[in-house]
């Protein structure tokens, strides 16, 4: 008998089985709005015009070789990413009670986070991720040992933010847990807090003393402007709080498959911070004993050179600018093909997802009539939609919802 007899077999991955199912559709007016890939107008995977410069920075600098890096990654890495996501002016970072370790892009960073939290700062044993939220938070937070809940986000009625809902939920939650919470571009809702709600949700936070898990995965990508989408992060250090940010460099700078990611942590004395960090790189040792370099080394010359910086901002602004105006055709569409129902949550939300609201048989109908491929839960990547199929795809939703 097999040592492997009674391992059952895994569900496939929702996403990349969409994928799947989208390339082999000989469909010509198929379209994959399940992953959450940005895509030109043409539908065309983008490598930002900076990426290609820094590229061949890299190409030519005769010094580079493939030795090891260190293991919490290079420290004119892991800086500048901590600087991005604080504030260049950031009090917390001249206090020097900054720390970062340079993770496997955003999943890592959660990943590391996660694994260390549940090995030293176990607080409730409980750990409280939205409803809905990405996948993968589960999935990490339950296989370190925490005991995951949810608290609620989205109001299926307003298609907006449950304010009441997730303020009641932090405040019964037992004193101490862990909550992640979405930066920016709440993936998969496209719904984000306003700044006067961030101010309630930290008010309950700290009433209870629980620790604030920031994940963010879409800095830039989703407003355009990088201090915007940092803002809540910000806020909340500003008021004294210790926190980790994961932050993905997946999105904003097209590094998907080059896994650049960063875990910053912001603690209360540049004590605490140096025995942290100590801890962050023991674990780091025994999962990938060090960094990938590509993707980083990348990132490390745009992010420390102001010409490259600035290019980079117009690459973010083209992004979500192209994002926003897809969002302004499929709203403008429904409202021409007079679609029933309220269609305002489309243009309100945020960053590279909407949450439509269809229900799962409408998503069925879309997959099987139209050739669209979206997951279950209604959410579309705006970034599979272009100037030349949006109006096939709102004419398909204008049929599944009547
Ligand atoms: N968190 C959230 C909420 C995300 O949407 C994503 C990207 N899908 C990630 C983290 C991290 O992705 P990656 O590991 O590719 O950086």
């Amino acid at each position: 008998v097999s040592v492997f007899q009674n391992v059952p077999q895994a569900p496939a991955d929702v996403i990349f089985s969409l994928t799947a199912g989208y390339k082999a559709d000989t469909h010509p007016q198929k379209i994959n709005v399940g992953v959450g890939a940005f895509r030109t107008d043409e539908l065309k995977p983008y490598v930002l015009p900076v990426v290609k410069k820094a590229d061949a920075i890299l190409f030519n600098d005769a010094s580079l070789d493939h030795e090891y890096q260190p293991i919490a990654g290079q420290p004119s890495y892991t800086k500048a990413a901590s600087k991005l996501i604080l504030g260049k002016d950031s009090a917390a970072i001249q206090q020097g009670r900054v720390g970062a370790v340079q993770t496997i892009s955003g999943t890592g960073a959660n990943h590391t986070g996660a694994a260390f939290l549940a090995h030293h700062c176990k607080g409730s044993g409980k750990c409280y991720i939205s409803n809905p939220t990405w996948a993968n938070h589960r999935n990490i937070f339950e296989g370190v040992g925490f005991q995951v809940e949810e608290y609620a986000y989205w109001d299926p009625v307003t298609k907006g933010l449950d304010y009441k809902g997730m303020l009641d939920a932090i405040q019964q939650a037992p004193k101490g847990s862990v909550f992640i919470l979405h930066a920016c571009a709440h993936n998969p809702t496209g719904v984000d807090p306003t700044q006067d709600q961030w101010k309630g949700i930290a008010e309950a936070m700290r009433a209870r003393d629980h620790f604030p898990f920031f994940d963010c995965a879409y800095q830039g990508f989703a407003s355009g402007d990088l201090d915007r989408d940092a803002w809540s992060v910000r806020y909340f250090v500003d008021l004294g709080f210790e926190l980790f940010v994961a932050q993905s460099f997946a999105k904003n700078f097209g590094l998907y498959g080059e896994r650049a990611g960063n875990l910053t942590f912001v603690c209360k004395t540049p004590e605490d911070t140096k025995r942290v960090l100590s801890q962050m790189e023991k674990l780091q040792r025994s999962e990938i004993s060090n960094p990938p370099a590509y993707g980083s080394r990348i990132v490390d010359i745009v992010l420390n050179d102001d010409a490259l910086y600035a290019e980079w901002k117009e690459n973010l602004k083209y992004m979500s600018h192209r994002i926003i105006d897809m969002r302004k055709a499929l709203y403008q569409h429904l409202l021409d093909l007079k679609t029933p129902g309220t269609w305002n949550h489309i243009v309100d939300q945020i960053g590279m997802f909407s949450f439509t609201g269809l229900k799962a048989p409408q998503v069925k109908v879309l997959i099987e009539k139209y050739h669209i491929y979206l997951t279950n839960n209604g959410r579309i990547s705006m970034a599979g939609l272009s100037s030349s199929n949006v109006e096939y795809f709102a004419k398909a939703v204008d049929d599944v919802v009547r």
